[in-house]
């Protein structure tokens, strides 16, 4: 049964944040001010266990989801990951796809492959190791990165998409050789404007550097083309090179709000339902799940989140809205 939300918007794709962990702590998701050694981070005790992320993408899926995406967090730093993956690689009619940091894949990506996996995103924000490392804050080299890259690759997790968060002052020296590089790779590039989630970052609207700025750029030495989306909601905005010669994606969360498309719901590590990037507060799903909730009974739950679900955060952002209370997007997944 589909769920349709206030704003006529049908619930199709689901992120499932499978740890609140990560190796990485980039300045724009997981700065060390705030996540250093105290933080303290969820006990395993509070993450749902696989049977219990398989069993709810069920529902989910009863539901009219089409689409799930595991992130976290680092998805890889989560014990067996690959054994998730074969757990929801049996669901059918199910798109199932990964984000990652890249940085464990020359040791998973066979293993996630065998799994069942078909596609995999990796992110990687520059291929200047100054400028990487400045944005990862934990040293981590662009080569290693890369190495993930070309083992999914090879595994065949391909056709690989690569995020780059672009942060204006910081990284938009990184757009142009990042766009060529991945033009001759054959990989599908996607531009993201950095974005106030969570309370840490520091965001700023300076910070940002606007998807038609980013256009314009690499427009003027490699000539590009819109195309239309590859279906209703698509987050990216699709363009290809006028030669022929591959495609990049825009992702304008921020300048041009994709709210009113918007069919995405959120899984926390610890089971609760999200239907917002930014939202204040969640859906307690494992408190259910632990009081031996039936599949029915779970179901009717997330139909009634979903059907009065009126979020646009992105379309009413202003100056006054970045002090908001907010989740981080390490704990519910970009
Ligand atoms: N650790 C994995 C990774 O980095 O790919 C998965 C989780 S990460 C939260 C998912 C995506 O969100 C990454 O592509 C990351 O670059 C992006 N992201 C994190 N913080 C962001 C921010 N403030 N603005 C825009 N994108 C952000
Ligand atoms: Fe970790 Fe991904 Fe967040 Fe970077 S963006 S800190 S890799 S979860
Ligand atoms: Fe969806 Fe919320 Fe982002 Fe708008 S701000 S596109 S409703 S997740």
């Amino acid at each position: 049964m589909t769920l349709i939300d206030t704003l006529n918007r049908p619930l199709r794709d689901l992120r499932i944040s499978v740890t609140d962990r990560c190796n990485f702590r980039c300045v724009y998701c997981m700065p060390r001010e705030i996540f250093g050694p105290d933080h303290q981070f969820l006990h395993r005790d509070k993450i749902l266990t696989f049977e219990e992320i398989t069993r709810l993408s069920r529902v989910f899926v009863a539901h009219g989801v089409r689409k799930i995406r595991l992130t976290g967090g680092e998805p890889l730093v989560r014990k067996d990951f690959p054994g998730l993956i074969a757990m929801l690689a049996s669901i059918p009619d199910l798109d199932l796809t990964l984000t990652t940091n890249g940085s464990m894949l020359p040791k998973f990506a066979g293993a996630l492959k065998d799994a069942g996996l078909k596609r995999v995103t990796v992110s990687l924000d520059s291929l200047d190791n100054k400028i990487f490392k400045s944005m990862n804050d934990v040293d981590f080299p662009v080569e290693k990165v890369l190495e993930g890259m070309d083992a999914a690759a090879e595994a065949g997790l391909g056709p690989i998409k690569v995020n780059m968060v672009v942060k204006r002052g910081v990284s938009e020296s990184s757009i142009l050789p990042m766009a060529r590089f991945f033009r001759e790779k054959g990989y599908i590039l996607r531009f993201i404007e950095y974005m106030d989630v969570g309370n840490s970052n520091g965001w700023r609207m300076d910070d940002v550097l606007p998807v038609s700025e980013i256009l314009k750029m690499i427009g003027a030495e490699m000539p590009l083309e819109p195309l239309d989306p590859n279906y209703h909601g698509e987050v990216a905005g699709r363009w290809r090179y006028k030669d022929g010669r591959g495609e990049i994606g825009m992702i304008a969360s921020v300048t041009q709000a994709f709210c009113r498309d918007c069919n995405r719901a959120r899984l926390s590590a610890e089971g609760k339902l999200y239907t917002c990037l930014f939202a204040i507060k969640g859906h307690d799903l494992r408190a259910l799940l632990r009081d031996g909730a039936s599949d029915d009974e779970l179901s009717q739950e997330i139909a009634r989140v979903w059907n009065k679900r009126a979020d646009r955060y992105s379309e009413i952002r202003s100056e006054n809205t970045i002090a908001l209370p907010k989740v981080e997007m390490s704990h519910i997944g970009g």
